[in-house]
């Protein structure tokens, strides 16, 4: 029998013909795909993903999912690519094996608690469609049963990862025979030694117990027969090793503390029967009191049911006894694919809307016992309606954000300090602009200037509040000072007018003047002569009056106020034209925002000069040698090539000039913008700046803006 033949074997009993034949063109194509790969045990590589297309026969999924499970190593270890995946199997199947592709790149690679669970909803979040995650888990169980071959430290670390990640996620779909079998697989991987010493133990106990075993079961039998209720199976139930181990190590328990009772599954016909078994059984042995519980008639969240009572056994032990019948039994063991189960005659729709029922039945019931929460249905959650997105810091931690979150919310979220530095970003190493919202599982790597502050247009796509608060908090500190100094810096100026000067006025002269003015502080007055909203000359005469010190000012020509410099942000220098010293400039008070510095030639300063009053301009020159970094923008024109961003901010900043921000536009394939906020002292040092850029032949245009 070929390879595929052992595979069609078991298909036939569940599929239909052209369904088979679509998996059977996803064998020819990856079988193609792999032939010159071997794994490392020697067997071509085509075995593995038969296997595990075998072990979802079994769970009888649909054939999309069996193809995607034949087909899912091709994108990521073969040239084949999604598009012809779309051409030859449809969207469907091209979207499954391209979503476990994207798992499988992701490593888990730390060792912290917090961020399994993390990881464990990032997995989720990502697969969006369930049945993505049900081939991986498949997959991994392939690989753990096969993993002889590999290295130990890979080994040691498949192990962790399934153990961490994997059954977790097996055990909250309610897959238990492959959380079981995942466990067991890590353990033995994991701790050899141990592995070995419970495993003799428990042969051990299974040996001695036989007759006891034996002895109980007949009775069980024998008991139900008499109330006519003949059981369609029982059986002695063996706890799983890692089940014990665990129990051991959580409760600090001995091996012989942990196995000492019996367990007993009944399969019966009907619910009414699972009751009167019960009743029959706990006639034959006395319950223990408190162990009983009725999940048939008070199911888990998981939907699972059975009546669960614990019985003094023949010599003392206690005998564990479970009682559900055949349906309840399938769904218990194979979880959500108990619902994804390919049944001849439906089609995929009604499958998936059963099991979208079923996962919307599961909320319903969340949200009426807000006070038991299931960690399972948080994720089912995620993966129905996936709210957050994870992502990775450069040193592997996984940071949990809202969905559309961008590097700005990113860069927040690790610490205030660099959101506000924060100037660039990096997205899996390459740089982004920084309102790209983020995806699963991307590597985020933020770029911080010393200088750099938040910017209001921000504002306009983050998506956390932390994000948000900080930058409002930001503004609004940077408004409230550089207005309380620029008010100050104004009302002296008006009063130097006049003839006079702030300190030949006693001390509570200013405080008495703010207060009629109707302001609670001096400060508050300046903040308003900073903002515009009162004009200096008025507050300066008003307080000239009061304290009959009087020069008549003189009010034919307002004189230039001078810019030492960008001392404290005294002033605000415009955001559209970025003047510099060297630039002719003229100033503007602009209600609320005090003043603001233009360029002579910006076309806004020229609109604002003929829409306000008079009063509202404000002659500004700068001082000798004014002191400080101007913001300034440029544009450089590069060659779109490896290394291109590097050299230039080299060049920058050998020019001896900051960066504060860098934006990105790509024009075709060859040439690019870089549209740089950079700090200069002035006109003579920008252009020591261009010189530099100039003389790398990768620059093919150079402007300011
Ligand atoms: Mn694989």
């Amino acid at each position: 029998m070929s390879l595929f033949d052992e595979l069609r074997h078991d298909l036939i009993t569940y599929l239909d013909r052209e369904q088979i034949e679509v998996i059977h063109r996803a064998y020819l194509l990856a079988s193609d795909a792999h032939k010159h790969q071997h794994r490392r045990s020697g067997e071509p590589y085509i075995t593995h993903p038969l296997a595990v297309a075998h072990i979802l026969c079994s769970l009888r999924m649909d054939y999309q999912s069996i193809s995607a499970a034949i087909l899912h190593d091709t994108m990521e270890d073969t040239p084949i690519e999604k598009n012809q995946l779309i051409e030859e199997f449809g969207q469907e199947i091209a979207d499954l094996v391209d979503g476990v592709s994207k798992l499988t790149q992701i490593e888990f690679t730390t060792r912290e608690q917090a961020q399994a669970e993390n990881f464990r909803k990032m997995l989720l979040a990502m697969s969006r469609d369930i049945r993505v995650i049900l081939v991986k888990l498949a997959d991994r169980l392939h690989n753990m049963r096969t993993l002889g071959g590999l290295p130990p430290a890979k080994q040691r670390q498949k192990a962790i990862e399934t153990l961490e990640i994997y059954a977790p996620i097996a055990s909250r779909l309610g897959m238990y025979a492959f959380k079981m079998e995942l466990e067991e697989l890590g353990l033995a991987t994991l701790y050899p030694f141990r592995y070995r010493v419970l495993q003799t133990a428990l042969e051990h106990v299974t040996k001695t117990r036989q007759a006891a075993v034996t002895q109980i079961e007949t009775a069980l039998k024998s008991c139900l027969e008499k109330h006519h209720l003949p059981p369609s199976a029982i059986w002695y139930h063996q706890r799983h090793l890692y089940t014990l181990y665990k129990k051991m190590k959580r409760e600090h328990l001995s091996f012989q503390e942990v196995i000492d009772f019996f367990s007993f599954r009944i399969i019966v016909d009907n619910i009414d029967d699972c009751y009167r078994a019960l009743g029959a059984i706990h006639n034959l042995y006395r319950p223990i009191p408190e162990h009983f519980r009725d999940y048939i008639a008070l199911p888990k969240t998981n939907h699972y049911q059975a009546l669960h009572t614990t019985l003094f056994g023949p010599n003392g032990t206690p005998i564990e006894i479970q009682i559900r019948t055949a349906e309840m039994d399938e769904k218990a063991e194979q979880g959500i694919t108990a619902h994804l189960i390919f049944k001849k005659g439906k089609t995929l729709k009604e499958i998936q809307s059963h099991t979208q029922n079923w996962l919307q039945g599961l909320m319903d019931l969340q949200q009426q016992n807000t006070d038991n929460p299931v960690e399972f249905i948080e994720n089912v959650k995620i993966d129905l309606t996936p709210k957050e997105v994870y992502v990775f810091t450069p040193k592997g931690r996984i940071m949990e954000l809202p969905l559309g979150a961008t590097p700005v919310d990113f860069a927040y979220a690790i610490h205030s300090d660099i959101g506000n530095a924060c100037i660039a970003s990096k997205v899996d190493k390459r740089l982004v602009p920084l309102s790209t919202p983020l995806s699963n599982g991307q590597t985020i790597e933020i770029i911080t200037a010393p200088g750099a502050r938040p910017n209001p247009a921000w504002l306009s796509f983050i998506m956390t509040s932390k994000a948000r608060s900080h930058i409002k908090n930001y503004l609004k500190e940077l408004n409230h000072s550089e207005s309380v100094a620029l008010g100050e810096r104004l009302l002296k100026g008006a009063l130097k007018i006049m003839g006079t000067t702030l300190s030949k006025f006693p001390h509570h002269a200013l405080k008495s003047t703010a207060s009629e003015l109707g302001y609670p502080s001096k400060e508050a007055l300046y903040e308003a002569i900073g903002l515009g909203n009162q004009i200096a000359t008025v507050v300066a005469l008003h307080l000239a009056e009061q304290n009959d010190t009087i020069t008549p000012p003189s009010k034919k020509k307002k004189r230039a106020l001078i810019i030492k410099g960008n001392e404290g942000r005294i002033l605000r220098f415009a955001e559209c034209c970025h003047p510099i010293p060297g630039d002719p400039i003229a100033g503007f008070f602009e209600t609320g925002q005090g003043v603001v510095v233009h360029t002579k030639n910006c076309p806004e300063a020229a609109r604002t000069q003929t829409h306000n009053e008079p009063e509202h301009y404000l002659p500004v020159r700068w001082g000798e040698t004014p002191e400080g970094d101007f913001k300034v923008k440029i544009t450089v024109e590069v060659i779109n090539q490896r290394g291109v961003l590097a050299q230039i901010t080299t060049a920058i900043s050998d020019a001896d000039a900051d960066i504060q921000n860098v934006n990105i536009e790509e024009h075709d394939g060859n040439y690019c913008s870089l549209h740089f906020t950079i700090l200069v002292r002035n006109r003579t040092h920008l252009a020591r700046v261009f010189r530099r850029l100039h003389s790398l032949n990768v620059v093919s245009r150079l402007a300011r803006r």
